[in-house]
């Protein structure tokens, strides 16, 4: 991933910057589009996990569509040009005005996620006039057995409508005429590598399909979610995530009705390893037990590893060059400038000899990585650097 020419770029760029790698992009989404097109499956991308507009244009040149989870990530898809019948929008706290903005651009899709909010969506429409598609985000109750922050298909979760209320739904469906039923929406959690997890969640929606057939509830559109997970241990083995298998499972488990469509929301799984956070190491400062690495980036570039103690390998590139010499490992604390215990990257990592000047790559950083960041400490916003620029 990183040659001789690319990391002597990074020596001379102020640090710390995102540097993603629009190849690694490119090989991702052309996988992604062979292996859902076997089964014509539509694949959307989760603007959440990286909404950096050079990414967006080029997943956008894949015509693959958006779902977004806050109004300004409508928005966002709309200025990026995304097809209006291509923007799905999700999320457990959708205001008025952000309802309102979603309904003047005619997008496909609302994914609600209770009853009130289908009530607000019903009389919003009807003030403007006009029928939203909605899809029902209904908890499969099904655990991704992922990290607790970031599961939310249980009935626990906040997100969704459960099942037990379903007859509820159906029912008020009839009193709310600016509503069109269009489909149905899951979604049970993110960086999801067992993927037996899938398969229970086609079960249940297998299950769940069957309710709305007995009550003689048309269903054109199934989307599944997203959640598959990368490996951010081996990122340079497993570059792609096994799509083909997880397109497979749900065409193997999922029962699709006939003209049914299948969705997904892929967010991570399309642009985690296109992106590396690089930053420069300022000091080396001996510890207890361990040196002490600190970086020029910290938890607001990276959230991630203070947020879900998420793992990112760490690379020190400055010491990768050196042919024909052993390298000398030493272990190191690798922590942030932030004034917060969390702001640690790594501990005990095991690193070449490390000195001040040298520089340190944070892998597998292209989602949930820079859109995570923060001004916090009053940091400068982060930047970013593209392969080719
Ligand atoms: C976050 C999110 C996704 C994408 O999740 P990934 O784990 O990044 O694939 C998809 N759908 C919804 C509704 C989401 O909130």
């Amino acid at each position: 991933m990183f040659n001789k020419e690319i990391i002597h770029k990074f020596n001379s760029t102020p640090t710390p910057f995102y540097y993603y790698d629009l190849e690694v992009l490119k090989q991702t989404l052309q996988l992604v589009k062979t292996e859902s097109e076997k089964y014509n499956f539509i694949v959307h991308y989760a603007l959440k996990a990286n909404a950096n507009n050079e990414i967006l244009n080029v997943i956008k040149s894949f015509h693959i569509g958006a779902d977004c989870v806050s109004g300004n990530e409508v928005k966002k898809a709309v200025e990026c040009k995304f097809d209006s019948k291509d923007i799905v929008f999700a999320g457990v706290g959708k205001s008025d005005q952000e309802i309102n903005y979603a309904l003047d651009h005619s997008i496909f899709c609302f994914n609600c996620e209770s009853l009130q909010e289908m009530e607000v969506i019903n009389q919003l429409a009807f003030a403007k006039n006009k029928t939203a598609n909605i899809a029902l985000r209904i908890n499969p109750n099904v655990n991704a057995n992922t990290h607790k922050y970031i599961t939310t298909g249980l009935e626990e979760n906040k997100f969704g409508i459960n099942v037990w209320e379903l007859d509820a739904v159906a029912e008020a469906l009839k009193t709310l005429p600016n509503l069109k039923l269009i489909g149905l929406h899951f979604h049970i959690g993110s960086q999801i590598t067992d993927l037996s997890a899938f398969k229970s969640l086609c079960l249940k929606v297998n299950e769940i399909q069957h309710w709305f057939s007995s009550h003689h509830i048309n269903i054109e559109n199934i989307n599944v979610g997203g959640g598959l997970g990368v490996d951010y241990h081996e990122p340079d083995t497993h570059r792609f995530a096994d799509f083909k298998t997880y397109f497979q499972l749900f065409n193997d488990f999922l029962e699709i009705l006939p003209g049914q469509k299948v969705h997904f929301e892929l967010g991570r799984a399309l642009v985690a390893q296109c992106g590396t956070l690089i930053s420069r190491v300022l000091y080396v400062k001996k510890g207890m037990n361990t040196n002490f690495a600190i970086l020029d980036a910290g938890m607001t570039e990276l959230l991630r590893p203070a947020l879900y103690q998420a793992y990112h390998k760490i690379e020190n590139l400055s010491r990768l060059e050196i042919p024909n010499i052993k390298l000398h490992m030493q272990k190191y604390d690798v922590v942030g400038p932030i004034c917060e215990s969390a702001d640690c990257f790594g501990k005990a990592v095991s690193l070449p000899e490390t000195s001040r000047g040298d520089i340190i790559a944070l892998r597998t950083a292209g989602a949930y990585g820079e859109v995570m960041s923060s001004a916090y400490n009053l940091r400068d916003k982060v930047k970013a650097i593209y392969s080719g620029d």
